[in-house]
């Protein structure tokens, strides 16, 4: 399979260091804010990665970092008169809670800054016992640059170059102005801890690299982030494990597009800014990952908030697909023999499944992916509508469930509990047909069994009785070709 790889411009076969073994990090976020949908963007896209590398069969072993100590933290905790952790706290669970709310799932492993204090500091140590680092007339521990031959080989930017064509912090500490801090001394009121240096705190681009190296080992398989970390974070992060291990820090480095918002970059002052708990509060989240992986995850992403609405719908028609194979092949089955239609409808199945690992084959081209699954839909639509009454059961639930599979791979659940029939339908059933049972599902067939009765009895009350309790209950009693049936209203 193909994957871009940042540091070469190119995509290239994906070659794991262990067999069949994927070990990959993603950077965190600065938890010191509910984080906005830029940011979401890219996890899912991470999410997706690691969700379709699994179903290739890889062992994946997944860890990404909350940074819990940083000037921004800090800068929030003065303003609101609480401390630094307190923040970091508050903004870890927020973060945690977004992911679950959007279907990503948990890393295997979530080191925080915090508590890797030692291998950082372990790390650091040794850029200074090398002479890739020093430490300044301020205090500071920065890393030097110039001492990296390989400096800029990630963003493919010389120093000299950068020298022209950036801003940077003009600091008299520092021997260039590109040296970064891999430890910064204490501020009063800082959070801080003790070091062969002095009391401080570490560096942003530290702690990644040193996390990987405890938690992983180097060089890992997959390093990924958003197009923004490439320089000067990721580069940063490379050098360093370049100068303490001599070895890269990744094979493979991936970053997701940017994201804008109605065509513009999202800022607040154009009122198109969102955090992510904004849009799931007024969407679900199976509808906003569909939209966003209709664009491939290298493209920056216009998102538009009037396709939202669509999205939902798009949501919608797969799940009432898959409803309607499931519940014809339960409640009208045919006779067993396969007919034209019915071995079409198999074949189609097996073609959404191959044409859907060949795009996301492709450096994960979830926008092919999915147009390989409403094929599939649009595929099984047609054979419902034509097949009218009896159909084959096989191909049909073989339809259903890879529709489900394959959405499942990208993280959008089809299927999920909450579509299970409420559980008064056994009161009702108990009050209108003799239920003795406790099972929603057979609740609901003996009260459409009784309702039957009664209509053919000409017992209006007790059939109209049990069409209002089902009403009641915000379902829909439907009559179709088959016999009756229950869907959410
Ligand atoms: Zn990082």
């Amino acid at each position: 399979m193909l994957v871009y790889n940042s540091r070469i411009h190119r995509k290239q076969e994906l070659e794991t260091i262990e067999p069949g073994k994927i070990r990959m990090y993603v950077c965190g976020p600065t938890v010191y804010d509910q984080i906005h949908i830029g940011n979401a963007r890219t996890f899912l896209s991470f999410d997706v990665i690691r969700r379709y590398l699994m179903y290739k069969g890889y062992d994946v072993t997944f860890a990404q970092n909350l940074t819990d100590v940083d000037d921004k933290i800090i800068n929030r905790a003065n303003e609101e008169g609480r401390s630094a952790a307190e923040v970091a706290e508050e903004y870890s669970a927020a973060f945690i809670e977004q992911m679950h709310r959007f279907g990503i799932l948990d890393p295997d492993i979530r080191p925080r800054a915090t508590r890797e204090i030692e291998a950082m500091q372990e790390m650091i140590g040794r850029l200074v016992e090398r002479d890739h680092a020093y430490v300044a007339g301020n205090g500071d521990v920065y890393f030097s640059v110039r001492s990296d031959r390989s400096y800029g080989v990630l963003s493919g930017r010389e120093l000299d170059q950068l020298r022209a064509g950036e801003r940077v912090e003009v600091n008299d500490d520092k021997r260039d102005p590109f040296d970064f801090a891999l430890w910064k001394a204490a501020k009063p009121g800082e959070p801080s801890w003790p070091s062969p240096w002095g009391e401080g705190r570490p560096g942003w681009h530290t702690e990644c690299c040193a996390m990987i190296h405890r938690y992983l080992g180097t060089p890992i398989d997959i390093h990924g982030g958003g197009q923004d970390l490439i320089f000067p974070h990721h580069e940063n992060e490379t050098a360093q494990a370049m100068c303490a291990w001599d070895h890269p820090l990744a094979n493979h480095w991936m970053h997701a597009g940017m994201l804008r918002v109605n065509g513009d970059k999202m800022s607040k002052s154009l009122g198109n800014f969102f955090t992510l708990r904004e849009i799931l509060d007024a969407y679900p989240a199976d509808a906003i990952r569909l939209l966003m992986l209709q664009t491939h995850y290298r493209s920056s992403l216009d998102f538009q908030t009037d396709q939202l609405d669509g999205a939902v719908g798009t949501l919608e028609r797969l799940r009432t697909c898959v409803k309607n194979l499931r519940w014809t092949a339960e409640n009208s089955p045919g006779d067993g023999n396969l007919t034209e239609a019915d071995r079409g409808l198999s074949q189609a199945a097996v073609t959404a499944q191959e044409e859907f690992i060949r795009q996301m084959d492709d450096d994960f081209n979830t926008a092919g992916g999915l147009a390989a699954i409403f094929e599939l839909v649009t595929a099984a639509n047609k054979y419902l509508l034509a097949a009218g009454g009896a159909i084959a059961t096989a191909p049909t639930l073989r339809a259903a469930d890879t529709i489900c599979e394959l959405a499942e791979v990208l993280g959008v659940t089809l299927e999920s509990s909450q579509d299970e029939l409420p559980s008064e339908l056994v009161d009702l059933a108990r009050a209108h047909a003799g239920y003795a049972g406790t099972d929603p599902e057979e609740a609901a067939e003996t009260l459409l069994a009784a309702r039957q009765e009664a209509r053919a009895a000409k017992d209006w009350g007790t059939a109209d009785a049990i069409r209002d309790g089902i009403t009641a209950l915000g379902l829909a009693l439907e009559d179709t070709a088959a016999g009756a049936r229950l869907r959410k209203a």
